[in-house]
């Protein structure tokens, strides 16, 4: 059914965009593209008739500054509805074209890349498609992981990174709140991990929705806690606030979808504590962020520069 629908949205509204703007050699790019536009709509509807009742229902916190968060509104359209995955792909594609061509040719002398595929390792068993999509899923939460640390390690990342902890009204549009840069160094160690372990397209695609809409909740205004042994199974609410804590995050929590890991490496906190989200004990007043899309991107590449 979901071909389908791509089917009908890419021939009533991607084809003729493409073909009116003279971008006809991209219609085999656009149909692929297709259908990350589907799912990033489902995703927007989803958080708009879930995450925001919700919030209304059981708010940690009172709102107090409605325009900082129609910034993060803004994030998150231009991340979900893919016009961020459009300018990587408009911007980056040749290269990268360039570069796994030449992996795949064994052009750096390493035949086998490119042709690997992690779920082949037990032909029969991690093969099937629900362990297969588990085991890329485990992968990559755990790659995600250690990508966070690194954000949080080093100063010239965090200078990136601490625009998205720089936000004192946390709700379920603050997950993209990111720079830019950010976004683009994440998102090509995701690319190139995904082509170094084989990982398909529609596996690659469902992973990236379910990480989406997890971390959308665990941002949320929302005072949830998945009960002793949920909150050790997956991430919630609870579990990421803390990380966004003024007085008590940053060193714990660092968990995408599977809280495992900070259990594993010592960083995880459970507990059952709501705090305030920001950064101002750090000393820099969070005005300093910037309030506006491109003030907050402007004043983050000046960090990075300082670093
Ligand atoms: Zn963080
Ligand atoms: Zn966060």
């Amino acid at each position: 059914m979901t071909i389908d629908v791509q089917q009908i949205i890419f021939e009533n509204v991607i084809q003729p965009a493409l073909l009116a703007l003279d971008m006809g050699r991209y219609i085999e790019d656009g149909y692929r593209a297709t259908i990350w536009l589907m799912w990033g709509c489902i995703e927007l509807v989803l958080i708009a008739c879930i995450l925001v009742p919700l919030q209304r229902w059981r708010p940690v916190e009172a709102v107090t500054d409605p325009a900082t968060i129609r910034v993060d509104m803004l994030y998150t359209f231009i991340h979900r509805l893919g016009l961020f995955r459009l300018f990587m792909f408009l911007s980056l594609e040749p290269l990268l074209d360039e570069a796994f061509g030449m992996l795949r040719s064994g052009s750096f002398g390493i035949i086998s890349l490119g042709t690997f595929q992690l779920d082949q390792l037990w032909p029969s068993v991690t093969d099937n498609a629900v362990v297969s999509l588990l085991l890329y899923l485990v992968v990559f939460d755990f790659l995600d992981y250690w990508i966070h640390r690194a954000q949080h390690g080093f100063p010239a990342w965090w200078a990136l990174h601490s625009l998205h902890h720089a936000q004192r009204q946390m709700t379920c549009w603050s997950d993209n709140r990111n720079h830019l840069l950010d976004d683009l160094i994440r998102d090509l160690l995701l690319v190139c991990i995904a082509f170094l372990i084989g990982v398909s397209p529609s596996q690659f695609i469902l992973i990236v929705v379910l990480t989406q809409l997890s971390e959308s909740l665990q941002h949320a205004n929302l005072r949830l806690s998945f009960g002793r042994v949920g909150e050790r199974l997956w991430v919630s609410p609870r579990f990421h606030r803390l990380h966004h804590s003024i007085e008590y995050g940053f060193g714990h929590n660092f968990g995408v979808l599977l809280p495992v890991w900070d259990v594993l490496f010592g960083t995880a906190n459970f507990d059952d504590r709501y705090e305030p989200t920001g950064i101002d004990a750090l000393g820099v007043d969070s005005t300093d962020y910037g309030r506006g899309f491109w003030a907050q991107q402007w004043l983050g590449f000046k960090r990075l520069v300082r670093t």
